[in-house]
C-alpha cells in the first residue's frame, strides 16, 4: 500500500469512529481531500486507493491537475476551497463541481451568471468568517442571512451549504457549533467544517464535509 493510501485509510476510519461516537451514519460525513501543492501522481494515488471527492485552493493549480484526472474518473467531484477571484470564474466554473467559497454578492453574481453561460451544474456553499477575523475570508455571520437569500432567490444558485475555517489559535469547537447553528437555522444541510488538526472535533458538531490535506498527503511547503 502506498503511504497516501494507508494515510487515506487512516484518515477515513477515524471519520467513522468520530462518527458514530457523535451518534452519527459514517456515511454522512464526506472527505473532502486537499491536494492543494501536490502533484498529479499524488492525486492519481488517493484516486487509486478509491478516493473521489478533492478539493484545491488555486484555480490555477487546478486546472493544471485535473481535467486529465476528471476524464479518467468521471465521478471525481473537485471542490474550490480558497479565495476565488471573480477574473478566475470562467475557469473555475469550467472545471469544478462545488465552490465552497462564495462570501460576496458580486462574486455571487458572477459565478451565477457564468453557471448559466456555460450551462454546467455547480452547487455554491457560502463561507462564513465565524471567528470575525479581519485578515479572513468570508461573510460575516450576520450578513450570512442577506447573502443567502441574494444568493438562493435572485440567482437561482444552487447552495447546498455553509463552509468556515475557524480561528487558528483556541478551541475551534465554539465556532464549528456556530457554523451548524447557522446552518439549521437556514434549511442548509451541508457544513464544511474541519482540517487535518480538527476534523473529528468538527464532526462532533456536525460536519458534513470535511477538508484535510496533510493527514492524507503530507505537509506542504505553504499553506
Ligand atoms: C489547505 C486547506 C485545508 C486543508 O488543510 P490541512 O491542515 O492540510 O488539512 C482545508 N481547508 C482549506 C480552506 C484549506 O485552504
Amino acid at each position: 500500500m502506498s503511504e497516501i493510501a494507508a494515510q487515506l485509510a487512516a484518515v477515513t476510519s477515524r471519520i467513522a469512529v468520530a462518527a458514530s461516537a457523535a451518534g452519527r451514519d459514517p456515511g454522512a460525513v464526506t472527505l473532502v481531500a486537499v491536494s492543494k501543492t501536490h502533484p498529479m501522481e499524488a492525486v492519481a494515488e488517493a484516486l487509486a486507493a478509491g478516493q473521489r471527492v478533492f478539493g484545491e485552493n488555486r484555480v490555477q493549480e487546478a486546472k493544471a491537475k485535473f481535467p486529465e484526472l476528471k476524464s479518467r474518473y468521471p465521478d471525481l467531484r473537485l471542490h474550490l476551497i480558497g479565495p476565488l477571484q471573480t477574473n478566475k470564474v470562467r475557469d473555475a466554473v469550467a472545471l469544478v463541481d462545488v465552490i465552497e467559497t462564495i462570501d460576496r454578492p458580486k462574486l455571487a453574481r458572477v459565478v451565477a451568471d457564468e453557471i448559466q453561460r456555460a450551462g454546467r451544474k455547480v452547487d455554491v456553499m457560502v463561507q462564513v468568517n465565524i471567528g470575525r477575523e479581519p485578515q479572513k475570508a468570508g461573510a460575516l455571520p450576520e450578513h450570512t442571512e442577506a447573502l443567502l437569500s441574494l444568493c438562493r432567490k435572485d440567482y437561482a444558485l444552487s447552495v447546498a451549504g455553509l463552509m468556515c475555517i475557524p480561528p487558528a489559535e483556541g478551541d475551534p469547537m465554539p465556532y464549528f457549533r456556530a457554523l451548524a447553528d447557522l446552518a439549521l437555522r437556514h434549511g442548509l444541510d451541508q457544513i464544511s467544517m474541519g482540517m487535518s488538526g480538527d476534523y473529528e472535533a468538527a464532526i462532533a458538531c456536525g460536519a458534513t464535509h470535511v477538508r484535510v490535506g496533510s493527514a492524507i498527503f503530507g505537509s506542504r511547503p505553504y499553506p
